[in-house]
């Protein structure tokens, strides 16, 4: 304990000088909760009601297919051109639409074709897995002689940063991996690794999901030729919100995508036999776009672009740095591990820690037992807490408070009321 200021003094200083402090109200009212799982399912904008009551009664119900001309067609391109923003891109690098898997699939599949002759695809194991189960799948459909190498980090943290640039050589077709680490939040170098891509003529893959709208990007800047990301975390952008892609311009025309149809061909309403790909980056399009879902995204984007990624990345390091203060006095002595990285230029805006009681530990957190507020984090298996610090809504004192509650729950064993059989969604 500071000798001076507790924990809870400070956390009340720095909320109060606070300049990203008013956003909270902009979103639907979450006072009966701690939230800390921002970056699995952000907060619902107020705006993003409102927008979806105006496209549902009055584009849908009153317009009806009119409102396709009228509305509709727009909208995808209009949101892309606000994640460009976000990840420092063009407005025509970014496709919107689909799931980030499905983008990977189509991508990854115009990369290597693209790289033929080349045989080697690296990954790293803090990497998401659906993105193994997309590069399998690639490999047992179109991709044969492939093989997926999947570099090991040393201590499930720290990514194998090191051993990935020398894996990189002449036999590389792609490499594929997170900007920011799901588990740890662990934040790739992502200019080094794309540069050594660059001179061993390998392409890279980017998978922005637990980057976007908590790190400022800068892909063109860091040369990055291919990205893909989601954005119903940290974009707030509501269940299965459709994710986004981005193929650097120049590259746009070289690589194919995987899925042929309708809305990716030059003319799609003369409904012409044979497939004519369209030339810019829609050429990603698959089937007709989600429009209520779609239009979900748009409000928590232009919040996101109010607030600034700076000032987000200023606050989110903030809220990381005083969690990890009061994790080493108040969790460390009861037998919790660090599980994130400890530099700051190395982490992404939450952090994980890990208890052999994890499990138990997050139920009781979801579920006390008096009347203090339920605290939401996630649990990844086998023993890890994550607490997402989202910096547009989260406050520094739901940080202490959250700290707090872990000790409590492992010091009173409160835990032990709960059974260790997981959920379906954990
Ligand atoms: C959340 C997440 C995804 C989500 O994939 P979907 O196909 O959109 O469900 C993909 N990759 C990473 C790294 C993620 O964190």
């Amino acid at each position: 304990m500071n000798n001076l200021l507790s924990h809870k003094q400070i956390a009340a200083a720095l909320d109060h000088a606070d300049p990203l402090k008013h956003f909270r109200s902009r979103f639907f009212n979450t006072s009966d909760v701690i939230y800390l799982d921002g970056n699995s399912l952000g907060l619902l904008p107020l705006a993003t009601s409102a927008r979806l009551r105006q496209v549902v009664e009055y584009q849908w119900g009153n317009r009806l297919i009119r409102a396709w001309n009228e509305h509709w067609l727009q909208t995808p391109k209009r949101i892309a051109e606000k994640i460009a923003r976000l990840i420092g891109a063009q407005a025509d690098e970014v496709f919107v639409g689909d799931s980030t898997s499905i983008n990977l699939f189509k991508i990854a599949y115009g990369v290597l074709k693209l790289q033929e002759g080349r045989t080697v695809i690296l990954s790293d194991d803090l990497n998401f897995p659906s993105d193994f189960y997309v590069l399998q799948g690639l490999i047992n459909s179109y991709f044969h002689h492939h093989d997926l190498k999947i570099l090991a980090s040393q201590d499930g943290v720290n990514a194998p940063e090191e051993e990935m640039l020398q894996a990189i050589d002449g036999t590389t077709a792609l490499v594929c991996l997170s900007h920011v680490a799901f588990k740890s939040a662990y934040m790739y170098d992502m200019a080094n690794i794309n540069a050594k891509a660059r001179s061993a003529g390998a392409k890279v893959i980017w998978d922005l999901s637990h980057a976007v709208g908590s790190v400022p990007l800068t892909l063109n800047d860091w040369g990055a030729e291919f990205a893909v990301g989601c954005t119903y975390k940290y974009l707030n952008g509501g269940p299965g919100a459709p994710a986004f892609l981005y193929v650097r311009k120049d590259l746009q025309s070289q690589i194919e995508s995987a899925i042929w149809a309708w809305f990716g061909h030059a003319s799609p309403f003369s409904f012409e036999q044979q497939y004519r790909p369209r030339k810019d980056i829609w050429k990603f399009s698959a089937g007709t776009p989600p429009v209520l879902s779609m239009a979900a995204i748009e409000p928590g984007l232009d919040l996101l672009l109010e607030a600034g990624l700076d000032s987000l990345r200023k606050k989110s390091l903030s809220l990381t740095t005083l969690f990890r203060q009061a994790f080493a006095e108040q969790l460390k002595p009861l037998g919790f591990e660090w599980a994130s990285p400890t530099a700051e230029n190395q982490r992404g805006s939450h952090v994980s820690i890990r208890h052999p009681e994890g499990y138990r530990i997050c139920k009781a957190m979801i579920s006390p037992e008096n009347d203090a507020l339920p605290i939401i984090p996630d649990f990844r298996s086998p023993d890890i807490i994550r607490l997402g610090f989202a910096p547009l809504f989260n406050k520094h004192c739901e940080v202490i408070e959250a700290s707090e509650r872990i000790a409590q729950i492992v010091e009173s064993e409160t835990y032990l009321r709960f059974d260790a059989t997981l959920d379906a969604v954990t």
